[in-house]
C-alpha cells in the first residue's frame, strides 16, 4: 500500500512500521501522549483448550503531531497480520449506526439536492446499509472487499468487490461515471497510506461533488476516557484541526462539520474542492474548540485520567470478585481486546465473554488471555451477579434488551467511570 513501507518491509526483518514522522504531515515532532501497553492482535484468538504458546504482541504508543495536530499510533503493524485471509467478518451494524445512516440521507437530500442520474459511491461499503438510503432516489456504487459485498449485491445494492485503490475508481467511472457524492465512513483510520486514499477520491469525485467522511472524533475519546479505542487497526484518531489539514493538502476544503453519535462519538466532514460552497460556521465553531481541548496539557490530563480508571475498574472488581460473585463479559468488539489486556482482566476475574449466537468468536479465546468466548443464551441459563459491559457505548441500547432476555443481575459500565448499575 504505502510505497515507502512495502521498501521498509522488504529490507527489513521486521513487518511493523516504527513511526518516526506524521502520517499526514511528515513531521518529525511527535510527542507521547499515551501507552497502552503491548496488545496482541485483535484477531489472535485460539481455540478453546490449546494450550497457550508464544505469541507476538505490538506497542500501543499513541503520539500528538505538534503541526498538524494528528493523533496517531507510533507503530504500523503489517497490514498481513492484522487482517489475515481468516479474519472474521462482523457487520457491526448496530441500530445506532443503521439510524445514523438513514440521517445522512436526509441530510444529504436537505442540504445538496442532488437528481435521479446523480452517482452516489460508499467506499467500504459493507453490506449496502449506507447506500439503501440513497437508492430509491439515485444511482449508487458500493466499493467493498470483504463478503459482505455478496450480501449488498444480492439485496440490490451494486457493489464491486474491491479494496479502494485507482484500479477500482476507473472502473466505477468507466461504468458509472464520476460520483456527486463519494462517503467514507470509519475507513480512513484504519488505511496505511491516506494520502492515496484521499488522492482516489479527487478523482473520483465530479467536479462539484462532495465528499463526506465519519471518523471517530478524537476529543471524544478524550473526554470520555476510550482509551478501549486503540488498538492497531486504527492507526489515527482525528480531529476535524487535522482532517482538514490532511482535506488541504489535496485542495479539499471543510465546507460542513458536525459531532454525531456513533462510535462513543464521531464527526461529520463534508468537503468540496476549493471555492465551490460556502463553508458553514459550525466548522470554525468546532475548531475553536479544539484549540482549547486538545491542548498538551489537556493529554497529559487524558494519561492521568486513564491510569486512574483502570485502576479503579480493578478496585471495583476486586470488590465483587471477594463476594465471590461471578462477572460475564458481554461482547468481544476489538475494543474488548485492548481493554481486557490493558487492565489486565484474566480468566479469574472474568468468567468468559459473551457474544451472539453465530459470532465466529465463539469457542475462542480473547486474545492474550485464557477467557472463554460463549454463547449469549449463557446469561440467562447459567445467570452470574454481574454482566460487564464491554461495548460500554451502547450500553443504553443493550441493558434493556439483556433484561428483557431475562437476566436478572447487574451491570458493570467499565468506563468513562467505572460504575455499577442495577439490572
Ligand atoms: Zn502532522
Amino acid at each position: 500500500m504505502n510505497a515507502q513501507g512495502d521498501k521498509k518491509r522488504a529490507a527489513g526483518t521486521n513487518s511493523s512500521i516504527v513511526v518516526d514522522r506524521c502520517q499526514i504531515c511528515d513531521s518529525a515532532e511527535l510527542t507521547p501522549v499515551v501507552f497502552v501497553g503491548y496488545l496482541p492482535p485483535v484477531n489472535a484468538m485460539p481455540p478453546i483448550g490449546r494450550r497457550p504458546v508464544e505469541q507476538p504482541a505490538y506497542p500501543a504508543q499513541v503520539l500528538l503531531c505538534r503541526r498538524c495536530r494528528l493523533i496517531q499510533l507510533g507503530l504500523v503493524v503489517d497490514p498481513a497480520i492484522l487482517f489475515p485471509p481468516t479474519y472474521p467478518y462482523t457487520s457491526g451494524t448496530t441500530k445506532i449506526l443503521r439510524e445514523n445512516f438513514a440521517e445522512l440521507g436526509r441530510e444529504v437530500a436537505a442540504l445538496y439536492p442532488l437528481t435521479a442520474d446523480d452517482l452516489v459511491v460508499d467506499i467500504g461499503s459493507n453490506d449496502g446499509t449506507l447506500l439503501s438510503n440513497f437508492a430509491a432516489g439515485h444511482r449508487v456504487r458500493g466499493i467493498e472487499p470483504t463478503d459482505a459485498a455478496h450480501l449488498a449485491n444480492r439485496r440490490g445494492i451494486p457493489t464491486l468487490i474491491s479494496f479502494f485503490n485507482r484500479d477500482a475508481v476507473r472502473q466505477v467511472i468507466a461504468e458509472d461515471g464520476r460520483a456527486k457524492v463519494v462517503t467514507a465512513t470509519n475507513v480512513f483510520a484504519h488505511i496505511e497510506d491516506v494520502h492515496e486514499v484521499v488522492g482516489g477520491v479527487l478523482e473520483l469525485l465530479a467536479e462539484h461533488g462532495i465528499f463526506i467522511t465519519e471518523s471517530h472524533y478524537v476529543p471524544s475519546l478524550v473526554e470520555t476516557l476510550q482509551y478501549d479505542t486503540i488498538y492497531h487497526e486504527h492507526l489515527r484518531y482525528y480531529s476535524l484541526t487535522s482532517l482538514r489539514y490532511l482535506l488541504e493538502m489535496h485542495g479539499l476544503e471543510v465546507v460542513r462539520a458536525r459531532l454525531i453519535p456513533t462510535h462513543g462519538g464521531s464527526i461529520r466532514v463534508y468537503a468540496a474542492r476549493k471555492g465551490l460552497y460556502p463553508v458553514s460556521e459550525g466548522v470554525e465553531a468546532i475548531l475553536a474548540r479544539e484549540r482549547e481541548g486538545l491542548t498538551e496539557e489537556k493529554l497529559q490530563d487524558f494519561r492521568q485520567q486513564v491510569v486512574l480508571s483502570k485502576m479503579g475498574l480493578h478496585a471495583l472488581l476486586r470488590e465483587i470478585k471477594t463476594r465471590g460473585a461471578r462477572v460475564y463479559g458481554i461482547g468481544a468488539p476489538s475494543r474488548a481486546s485492548t481493554l481486557i489486556n490493558y487492565v489486565g482482566l484474566d480468566d479469574g476475574i472474568l468468567d468468559c465473554v459473551l457474544e451472539i449466537k453465530g459470532s465466529s468468536k465463539i469457542d475462542k479465546y480473547i486474545p492474550g488471555t485464557l477467557i472463554p468466548v460463549l454463547e449469549e443464551s449463557k446469561l440467562f441459563e447459567d445467570q452470574p451477579e454481574y454482566a460487564l459491559l464491554l461495548s460500554w457505548h451502547i450500553a443504553d441500547e443493550l441493558m434493556p434488551k439483556l433484561k428483557a432476555g431475562g437476566f436478572r443481575g447487574q451491570f458493570v459500565i467499565p468506563l468513562p467511570e467505572p460504575r455499577v448499575v442495577a439490572g
